[in-house]
């Protein structure tokens, strides 16, 4: 082939790229398109995702390429410069949301109906989703046969990096909007960043995983996540390099938790909408509780301290996501979409099938074998934050309160000055 387009999305990396590597492996010249779609909230991502592909332009360069930006609908813009590079086709990473898939279908057409050929390759996760199916089923609804079947079946290789790739010079690369300054400090956008924090991951936080994944403040997990969810490191190559390690089995499972919700979302587009198992649940249509919950001023420490940390940080503990959900939907009975939606606003690394996929679980109308299932936040919060430290450090107001009041100021005497009383009593749970 002389010249193929690789439309990029949310796969914003060199190393184990599989549609990048196959076009650099038949096409004398490759142009890597990113495609800025106003189709697309980016929410609070925005500066995460220009940092992402700021750093993949200068790997591109370096490789003698370059990205090529368009602004508008990406089916549109990338036959658009098919035609002006004379491109004999276009190769894709395929996704799963509605959104993705429509665009899919969409390019699809648009190709056959110009004698472009297409081509949809893996790698937003480790296992393709639609690879596994039970016996009589579509998708496994239930996650630990689906770890069982995820295990055995052989992973793909993972790829290195093109030595070098040739843009045809027609393919005037275009501007890349200068990234705002990060709100959120600590974690930067971009496969250089990512691929550091893999290796410190894997040198000195994987071995500790098992033991340490629940401490809400020890900062014991790899925080991989939002470059997951650009796909500046691969799962394939994240799961290939940790199996076999101390820790590696209970980490990688998790990222099966990620395969599991994707092969969810792909056979139910409508996640984000509708109950996964239909559940009559009374919600409460009040909006002050719910604004209340988003503030970090329900007067529950532990829940307080995982709103504002996701506030400040754009990213959330797995635990904190799981009392905070747990708290909005079962004891203020907010609905999980009015959750979902804060969260999806505000996380690093909020996507399609895990943040809709887990907060089905949490409110019992997913994937859950106990939907039934309440979580006590301060049961949680003593036996994850024992000291308090999590709390005291996401909520100034109780930093002086010693480790057995922290989780329950109410059974203090008189009120904790500037901290909000409880919404709803916690007594008796
Ligand atoms: C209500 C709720 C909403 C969530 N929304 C999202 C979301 O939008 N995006 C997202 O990536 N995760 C979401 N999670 C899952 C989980 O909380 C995060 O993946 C995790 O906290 C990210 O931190 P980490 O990278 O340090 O995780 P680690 O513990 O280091 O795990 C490694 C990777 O495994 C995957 N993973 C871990 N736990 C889960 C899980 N429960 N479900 C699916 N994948 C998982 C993630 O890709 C993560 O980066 C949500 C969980 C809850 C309870």
């Amino acid at each position: 082939m002389d010249t193929v387009i690789v439309l990029l999305t949310r796969d914003l990396r060199v190393n184990d790229h599989p549609a990048l590597a196959e076009a650099c492996a038949l096409a004398r010249s490759v142009v890597p398109l990113f495609v800025l779609d106003p189709g697309i909230r980016a929410r609070g991502r925005q500066g995460f995702l220009h940092e992402a592909l700021h750093d993949l332009r200068s790997s591109l360069r370096r490789l003698g390429g370059d990205l090529v930006v368009r602004s508008g609908d990406p089916v549109e813009e990338t036959i658009r410069l098919a035609a002006l590079v004379r491109a004999d086709g276009v190769f894709t990473s395929a996704d799963v949301s509605a959104y993705a898939r429509r665009r899919e279908r969409r390019l699809a057409e648009a190709c056959a109906a110009r004698r472009l050929l297409l081509r949809l390759f893996p790698g937003v996760t480790v296992v393709p989703p639609g690879a596994l199916r039970p016996a009589g089923g579509d998708h496994y609804r239930v996650f630990t046969p689906y770890w069982r079947a995820w295990t055995r079946i052989g992973h793909r290789p993972v790829l290195p990096a093109p030595d070098a790739i040739r843009l045809p010079p027609e393919a005037e690369p275009g501007e890349l909007p200068a990234p705002p300054r990060p709100p959120h400090g600590s974690l930067r956008g971009g496969e250089t960043a990512a691929r550091w924090r893999l290796e410190h991951w894997l040198a000195l936080g994987l071995a500790g995983y098992a033991a340490g994944h629940d401490d809400l403040a020890g900062q014991k997990t790899s925080m991989l996540s939002p470059y997951l969810r650009f796909g500046c490191v691969s799962p394939s190559e994240v799961a290939a390099r940790s199996l076999g390690r101390c820790g590696g089995e209970e980490f990688v499972r998790q990222l099966c938790w990620r395969d599991f919700y994707y092969q969810v979302a792909l056979a139910f587009p409508d996640l984000p909408r509708r109950d996964y198992r239909e559940r009559k649940v009374d919600w409460n249509g009040d909006g002050d509780a719910a604004q209340a919950w988003r503030e970090g001023m329900t007067g529950v420490p532990v829940v307080d301290a995982g709103m504002r940390q996701l506030a400040a940080e754009g990213w959330m503990h797995n635990r904190a996501r799981m009392i905070t959900a747990s708290y909005l939907t079962r004891r203020l009975r907010v609905h999980w979409r009015i959750g979902g939606e804060h969260f999806a606003d505000l996380l690093l690394d909020a996507d399609i099938p895990d943040n809709w996929g887990n907060w089905q679980w949490v409110a019992g109308t997913g994937n859950d074998t106990r939907p039934n299932r309440v979580l006590n936040p301060v049961r949680q919060a003593k036996r994850f934050d024992p000291e308090g430290e999590y709390v005291r450090r996401y909520v100034p107001e109780l930093a002086g309160l010693p480790a057995a009041s922290v989780h329950e100021p109410w059974k203090l005497p008189g009120r904790v000055p500037g901290y909000a009383a409880p919404l709803v009593a916690l007594d008796n749970v």
